[in-house]
């Protein structure tokens, strides 16, 4: 099959759909790979770097929209891409389209298969495509508030694993999914003294067995994120109601019951916000202040180490992407998982979630 990998063109976005270490598992099984010149260049994957791998470097994204036979991206299409796409042609990448009907229906007039990443399940029930990304993000949200405690960020000035002598910082995760799992991972490498508040018990033994005893477990309820908002130096939003906006955990209230210089770390933003006083950021201007304490709220995280998320992401497109480079749209056929990714057929929206936010628009 003859696979695309466009350059990414939505705002701020290095990411890439195929690394070239990926280009050359799909060389190797026996597939020809055109990517966009300097692709990838933002994150230290050369038009060399792929030519090695065996692509073709190819100047201009539309002989690659008009020629390949899948498209790989990370983001959504944009207008101007979904315009280039065509019945017959399969799209694998990102596509949110629950909330985006502009998208829908240029896909849908396109005509094309699309197989959206963050619906692929895995055998126990798992998104293993989102997975990477909100691993990504855990372990960044504590890189983000240590920076953030710094006194010239406007923080309280408090070092997370304090030194021989000084108490460490307390951080809370409320959420101990994928993202608070991997939050605790690093502040717990740091040094820092970490509570994790989940509504699942189930997952509360799990992090107690996974953590022998370096963190503390508790049951999530108003008072518990009353009583441990008020000592924490740092606070990590990472709940995920599945399909639901995330619940306004952390109120104004709490908010003001909270030491100045304080940070939280809203995670939850792509889905709301699990704080009251969230409101989505940028990279480029990440932080803001309420009550004295900062805020840090943005959407696209992993957007922010680019070259990891990269690789991380590829890691886990790569067999599906292989299955449907070697066997086509048959690949579906016997994979459950894969099949759960398809959102778009020839004109039809296939995903039932979608279907019942958009199919009235269409
Ligand atoms: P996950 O499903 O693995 O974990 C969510 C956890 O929240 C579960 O353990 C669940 O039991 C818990 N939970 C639900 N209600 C709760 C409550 N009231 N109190 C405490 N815990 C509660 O999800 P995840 O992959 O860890 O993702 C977490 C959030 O991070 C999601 O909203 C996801 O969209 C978001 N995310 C954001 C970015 C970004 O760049 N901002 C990147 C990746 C993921």
């Amino acid at each position: 099959m003859l696979i695309g990998v466009p350059k990414e063109i939505k705002n701020h976005e290095y990411r890439i759909g195929l690394t070239p270490a990926a280009v050359r598992e799909y060389i190797t099984h026996g597939h020809q790979v055109m990517v966009e010149q300097n692709g990838g260049a933002a994150i230290g994957f050369t038009n060399e770097d792929y030519e090695a791998a065996g692509a073709t470097i190819v100047a201009d994204p539309k002989e690659i929209f008009a020629k390949a036979e899948m498209i790989v991206k990370v983001k959504e299409p944009q207008p101007d891409e979904c315009k280039q796409l065509r019945e017959g042609q399969i799209l694998y990448t990102y596509l949110h389209l629950a909330p985006d009907p502009v998208q829908t229906k240029l896909l849908a007039e396109a005509g094309v298969t699309a197989i959206a990443y963050e619906t692929v399940t895995d055998n126990r029930g798992g998104l293993p495509l989102l997975a990477p990304m909100s691993e990504v993000a855990g372990r960044m949200s504590i890189q983000a508030g240590a920076h953030n405690l710094e006194k010239s960020r406007g923080g309280s000035g408090t070092l997370l694993g304090g030194v021989p002598g000084v108490e460490p910082g307390r951080v809370l995760i409320i959420g101990g999914g994928v993202v608070g799992t991997q939050a605790a991972k690093i502040a717990v490498g740091m040094g820092a003294e970490v509570t994790i508040l989940d509504r699942s018990l189930p997952r509360l033994r799990e992090l107690d067995d996974l953590f022998d005893g370096r963190v503390k477990t508790i049951f999530s309820t108003v008072d518990a994120i009353d009583t441990f908002s008020r000592q924490a130096d740092l606070v990590i939003g990472a709940v995920l109601i599945p399909g639901a906006a995330a619940p306004k955990l952390l109120t104004r209230e709490h908010l003001s019951n909270m030491r100045p210089g304080s940070v939280v770390v809203d995670v939850a933003i792509d889905q709301g916000g699990c704080f009251e006083t969230s409101k989505a950021t940028t990279h480029q201007d990440p932080t803001y202040v309420v009550n004295d304490v900062i805020h840090y709220c943005v959407a696209n995280m992993p957007g922010g180490v680019a070259r990891t998320s990269t690789i991380a992401l590829n890691n886990a497109t790569l067999p599906y992407g292989l299955a449907l480079a070697n066997k086509g749209l048959a690949a579906m056929k016997n994979d459950v998982n894969l099949r759960n990714g398809l959102n778009m057929h020839m004109g039809k929206i296939t995903y039932k979630a979608v279907h019942d936010d958009l199919g009235e628009e269409l």
